[in-house]
């Protein structure tokens, strides 16, 4: 398992985000759902689970079945119309996907995320936390775009990317794009004879994989391999593999696993370096967060959480979720995370035990002042 990162085996992931395009799970005509396809889909992910893999499904196509349902016209839609669209087509999906996944015991609950969901620091570690625990209880998260009230200049506008910025934000060593297409071709497959399908694309995304991925996009769903590999280059950098395959066999999870035809896309890392990385190198420090002995020996050598109560002192102003460095009293630098409160709050809660904070601050925060899954520190 020490190498899942360079694995080509879905069955080998931990964590699996799952993206289902609108065309694989959408009857364009009748604006239904395709609900034999999807029962195989539950019934593969009903296996992942049991044995013990993590599943995170990010699904497209409440436009698709909304605008069926509310007699919108054919052709392109303005914005307003995609957005009733979506806030229609949503509900009926969850319908879909809360008997199919019903059927074998699993809770479905859905989270429905803008871009500004995965730029923003607060709003960012709120829906990882979300999801997290959703995981946690053993529930499966079914997470789309906020179509409804996402304006077009905030919009992620396609799932793909979406899917990669969840993969990313959770951790997830695995992304499986189920597509109309069975993987990345060096020019598009339709137009030219001599495209040659390529099987892995490891470490980071050349520029002559980007050219090879053109400009085309089906119109249907809104993700062509343009998106796709927009996604890729995110999931590479979280240290996430990537799979782009046809979607469209019935048990399309399980026909992965038996070697269906895919492009893996192979990051150089794991989730976990990739994520102290961009902790420690990418984010700027917002303030300083200053603690005693005890804490310096228990991040270092116990590798806990920093409690507030090894807390002397904070520095600065910054929200909630934004990058802190932790130092000891003599301002040696001891490492930096991502603190979860805001400078205000945590101020008011240095030296606390955990089970004082509620009773300072009038509501219940976390235990920690930085969760060891948000700390890099310096050994
Ligand atoms: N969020 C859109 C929907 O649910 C789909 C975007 C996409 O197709 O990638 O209809």
């Amino acid at each position: 398992m020490g190498d899942l990162f360079k694995s080509t085996k879905v069955t080998d992931a931990k964590r699996i985000v799952i993206k289902i395009g609108s065309a694989l799970l959408v009857d364009e005509k009748h604006g239904t759902v395709h609900r034999k396809w999807l029962e195989t889909l539950a019934k593969d992910i009903a296996t992942a689970k049991a044995r013990g893999q993590e599943v995170v499904i990010v699904t497209s196509g409440a436009i698709a079945v909304g605008r069926r349902h509310l007699d919108l016209p054919k052709g392109s839609l303005r914005l307003d119309e995609k957005q009733a669209a979506a806030a229609c087509g949503n509900i009926r999906l969850a319908h879909a996907y809360q008997e199919v996944l019903g059927h074998h015991q699993m809770s479905v609950a859905q989270i429905l995320v803008t871009l500004e969901d995965s730029e923003n620091r607060r709003r960012y570690i709120n829906a990882r936390n979300t999801i997290e625990t959703l995981l946690k209880v053993g529930a499966v998260p079914l997470i789309n775009e906020n179509d409804s009230i996402a304006t077009d200049e905030i919009r992620f506008g396609d799932n793909d990317r979406l899917a990669a910025r969840v993969a990313a934000m959770i951790s997830a060593d695995t992304l499986v794009l189920f597509s109309d297409i069975d993987g990345l071709y060096t020019a598009d497959p339709s137009k030219d004879k001599n495209a040659e399908f390529i099987d892995v694309v490891e470490a980071f995304i050349s520029p002559s994989i980007e050219a090879m991925a053109g400009g085309s996009a089906s119109d249907f769903g809104s993700g062509g391999m343009m998106t796709k590999i927009a996604a890729a280059k995110i999931a590479l950098n979280a240290g996430c593999r990537m799979v782009i395959t046809k979607g469209n066999p019935l048990h399309p999870l399980k026909a992965l696993e038996d070697g269906a035809k895919c492009t893996w896309f192979l990051p150089d890392a794991t989730p976990k370096k990739a994520r102290k990385q961009w902790i420690s190198g990418s984010l700027k420090p917002m303030g300083e967060v200053i603690v005693d002995a005890g804490a310096i020996t228990a991040l270092k050598t116990e590798k806990s959480s920093l409690l507030p109560i090894g807390v002397k002192e904070v520095i600065g102003d910054f929200m909630r979720g934004e990058a802190v460095i932790v130092k000891g009293p003599e301002g040696e630098e001891i490492g930096r995370g991502l603190i979860a409160y805001g400078s205000e709050d945590a101020r008011k809660i240095v030296g606390l035990k955990s089970s004082e904070i509620k009773e300072k601050l009038g509501y219940m925060g976390r235990d920690e002042m930085i969760h060891r899954d948000h700390l890099v520190v310096e050994l």
